[in-house]
């Protein structure tokens, strides 16, 4: 038996100014795109033969030129068209926050053009993250579509797996399924959806007892994304029949589970403590332990923010006496990046961090001194997966401030990021991470830390973000 396997992930947050193209994704064919899946002793286990497709990742990222996506897009539906004769299944993980110049949704729009070559019974998985966006006719035209339970994600390979085996498991016993989708009138952001806390833990623990009923495949919830204008924007719920006598049960177990999820619609809150931004420093600046770490959740790059605010940086810049060591991690800045890229350690350089595109990324003046140089490596929860741009760890003289500056839009949420530096995180007093809530390296070895409320390309205050094209009435936009 085959399975064609594929992956596209691109999150399009709309007020990144620049577009995603093709030289943003990392891509990969054959043996390398079963390697970075990480999904092989899932098929081997079945004794399934998998047929590589296309993996394409730009991870957090902006909206997708309509050229780049085609091109994906086709090198996949090549592939299916090529092999269509000997295929048993398709495992594709979509992460599902994709947004298409000219075309919206790409993910939609990858499963509509292979349902247009394979017609609607080819058994299709689906496993995604759950920030992405839905809708009925998606979710009915998949056999199999479960999202990860954890955010931060650090179940994403073993549910990659998962859903891998679900799916060996069907083509050996074909059903005549479908995922059954309830869409909820709630929109959400990441930060206010973390697992370690409820009401996410309670959701989860309900969709982990309904997943023990033999007539129930699977059970998810999705958050939804928020960071681009369009009508799928929202959260919704999944639930799979594990027999097509079990379809409508499933119908059934939907509402319930719709319900169960709405009904905690008041008890979602930031996890750990926020602040305004002038709060914010003050806390770190009077925390008497160390290491204590703030999250610029503005720029938050793990949801498409550029990463080259320097709103926190100009913060520190300014506290007269500072007397605690301050690490950033990091600012984008490709010019300031050319000028370092070639100084050695212990060379020093005047330049003007900042990369002058709004007024969140005004240029500070100084002299820096560079540290260490490394490549900027990409993490999938624990795992580094690769490499992507570069950055040069440098010290801010006359300050306590060092700073990795970056050449690309980097994703620090994995402590060895900063090893591959030379340094340890842990001995600075203040950390300061381009993320919304914080990753659990940082949560676990921080002795104190906050969100801080900054501005950017990925605000906190849902409510007020002017969308005009989602469903309506929306909690909490709609009082409901
Ligand atoms: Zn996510």
């Amino acid at each position: 038996m085959k399975v064609l396997v594929g992956s596209f992930t691109t999150e399009s947050n709309s007020k990144t100014p620049y577009k995603t193209t093709i030289a943003d994704y990392d891509i990969a064919f054959g043996q390398k795109l079963i390697d970075v899946m990480e999904i092989e002793s899932a098929y081997q286990s079945e004794d399934v033969e998998i047929i590589p497709g296309v993996y394409a990742n730009a991870n957090a990222a902006s909206v997708i030129e309509k050229d780049t996506f085609l091109y994906i897009e086709s090198l996949l539906l090549k592939k299916i068209a090529e092999h269509l004769h000997e295929l048993d299944g398709i495992y594709l993980h979509l992460h599902g926050a994709s947004y298409v110049d000219e075309i919206g949704s790409g993910d939609h729009h990858i499963l509509r053009e292979i349902r247009k070559i394979t017609g609607p019974y080819v058994p299709i998985a689906v496993s995604c993250d759950p920030h992405g966006n839905l809708t009925k006719e998606y979710a009915e035209s998949i056999q199999i579509l479960r999202s990860y339970r954890e955010s931060p994600h650090t179940d994403a390979m073993d549910t990659r797996r998962y859903v891998s085996k679900l799916l060996c498991q069907l083509i050996k016993n074909r059903q005549n399924i479908h995922s059954v989708y309830r869409k909820i009138p709630l929109i959400l952001g990441g930060e206010q959806s973390v697992s370690a806390d409820e009401p996410v833990k309670s959701i989860n623990r309900f969709m982990d007892d309904m997943e023990k009923d033999s007539r129930i495949m699977s059970a998810s919830w999705h958050v939804g994304y928020l960071r681009h204008d369009c009508p799928e924007a929202g959260c919704g719920i999944i639930v799979v029949p594990a027999t097509e006598e079990d379809q409508q049960y499933c119908e059934k177990k939907a509402d319930e589970l719709a319900q169960y999820v709405w009904d905690k619609r008041h008890e979602f809150h930031y996890t750990g403590l926020t602040a305004q931004p002038d709060e914010a420093l003050t806390m770190a600046l009077e925390f008497e332990d160390k290491p204590f770490v703030i999250t610029d959740s503005g720029d938050n790059t793990t949801s498409g923010a550029t990463g080259w605010n320097t709103y926190v940086l100009r913060q520190f810049m300014n506290v007269e006496h500072l007397n605690k060591t301050v690490l950033f991690g990091s600012i984008k800045d490709e010019e300031v990046y050319k000028k370092l890229q070639n100084l050695s350690k212990g060379e020093q350089l005047h330049v003007s961090l900042g990369a002058d595109k709004d007024k969140l990324s005004i240029p500070v003046e100084m002299d820096v001194e560079v540290i260490s140089h490394s490549p900027i490596y990409i993490s999938h929860g624990e795992v580094l997966i690769g490499t992507k741009g570069h950055g040069v760890l440098v010290h801010v003289l006359g300050t306590t401030i060092d700073i990795i500056v970056a050449d690309q839009t980097a994703r620090v949420t994995n402590e060895s990021q900063f090893e591959s530096f030379g340094i340890n995180w842990k001995n600075y007093d203040i950390t300061v991470l381009k993320q919304g809530y914080i990753f659990p390296d940082f949560k676990h070895g921080s002795k104190g830390y906050v969100m801080s409320l900054t501005d950017g390309a990925t605000p906190q205050d849902t409510k007020h973000i002017p969308f005009k094209l989602i469903m309506r009435p929306m909690y909490p936009i709609d009082e409901i």
